[in-house]
Formats: C-alpha cells, sequence, structure tokens
C-alpha cells in the first residue's frame, strides 16, 4: 500500500513539533509529579504481575461449566449456548444420558477462546444456568490447540487468586 503524506511548511521546518511534542511531555510529567507530590491519585504503572488492577465485578474472563451435586455437568446439550455465540466459537456434540433416556448431555462441549470476544451471551443463554464466567483474564498460551478449551478442562476448571475476593454466583 502506498501513503502520500502531505507535510506543511510547520511540519517540515520539524522544530515547532518538536517543541510542541516536549511541552506535552513535560505537561504530563510535572501535573503526575505535582499530584504524586501532594497525595493526590495521578498516571500510575500497575507493576504486573506482582500488582494487579482491582476488576470489576461485571467483568468477563474464562468459562466454566457447572456441575451438579452428582458430579455430572448440568448441561443438557440443547444448543442454545452455540447458536446465540456471535463468534461461533462453542462446538457440541450431544449425546443421550443413558441413565434419564428423556435427557440429553454433552459428548463433546468446546469452547475456541481464541475467537471468544467475551459478550457473555452464551451465559445469558443458557436455560440450565450450565455455563458461567470467571474473572480469570489470563489467557496467553504457547498452542492454538491449547486454546480449545474442552469439556473435561471447562468441567474441572480450577479457582483462581483473581476469583477469591467476587461472587461467581449467577455468572
Ligand atoms: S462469551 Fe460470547 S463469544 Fe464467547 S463463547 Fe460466549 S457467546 Fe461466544
Ligand atoms: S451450556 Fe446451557 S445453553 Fe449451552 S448447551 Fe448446555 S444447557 Fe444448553
Amino acid at each position: 500500500m502506498k501513503y502520500n503524506f502531505r507535510y506543511g511548511w510547520w511540519e517540515k521546518i520539524y522544530y515547532p513539533e518538536l517543541i510542541r511534542g516536549f511541552y506535552i511531555t513535560s505537561r504530563h510529567f510535572f501535573s503526575n509529579l505535582w499530584k504524586w507530590i501532594t497525595g493526590r491519585k495521578g498516571a500510575y504503572t500497575y507493576q504486573y504481575p506482582e500488582e494487579k488492577r482491582p476488576i470489576s465485578p461485571n467483568f468477563r474472563g474464562k468459562h466454566y461449566l457447572v456441575l451438579k451435586e452428582d458430579g455430572t455437568p448440568k448441561c443438557v446439550a440443547c444448543y442454545m449456548c452455540a447458536t446465540n455465540c456471535p463468534a461461533q466459537c462453542i462446538h457440541i456434540v450431544a449425546g443421550e444420558d443413558p441413565n434419564r433416556p428423556e435427557e440429553k448431555y454433552p459428548v463433546e462441549f468446546t469452547i475456541d477462546i481464541s475467537r471468544c470476544i467475551f459478550c457473555g451471551y452464551c451465559v445469558e443463554a443458557c436455560p440450565k444456568d450450565a455455563i458461567r464466567m470467571t474473572y480469570d483474564y489470563h489467557l496467553a498460551d504457547y498452542t492454538r490447540e491449547a486454546l480449545l478449551y474442552k469439556k473435561e478442562k471447562l468441567l474441572h476448571w480450577i479457582e483462581t487468586e483473581l476469583d477469591k475476593d467476587q461472587p461467581l454466583i449467577g455468572r
């Protein structure tokens, strides 16, 4: 792609823009320094990962599948979440529950977390409250396969320190 920048004489002489840049940077620096000296909150850099920002109660992170008291998934493989997912990243294969032939269960349930946009529509759409979202935002991984969250991973999700202070019920 060819860019056709046209600079005016003001940009071409270079120094006024350079001085303007210095002025803006200095203004931010001294205003934050003044706030820091007077004990007010200025711009602040969190020293991640030692320091973490407080998370909003409305934050939507990784998903998990809810278990019933007998240890089986609450999910009845109705496809409501997959149908409502705008990113089409939920893949379900339904099977008949041998103990309760009137009910289905997910033989496979996979979320491609690399495509998920964390809209929460799947949670809203679920009639069984079988899928919820945590506060965990640690998503980076080394392979695309690792970003396919399979049923076992979603069912046996481990609470992280990010979830400890927040109520997960009904999310
Ligand atoms: S949060 Fe949104 S994009 Fe992600 S799986 Fe649920 S419905 Fe799909
Ligand atoms: S998680 Fe909920 S909406 Fe999705 S298939 Fe299971 S029961 Fe249906």
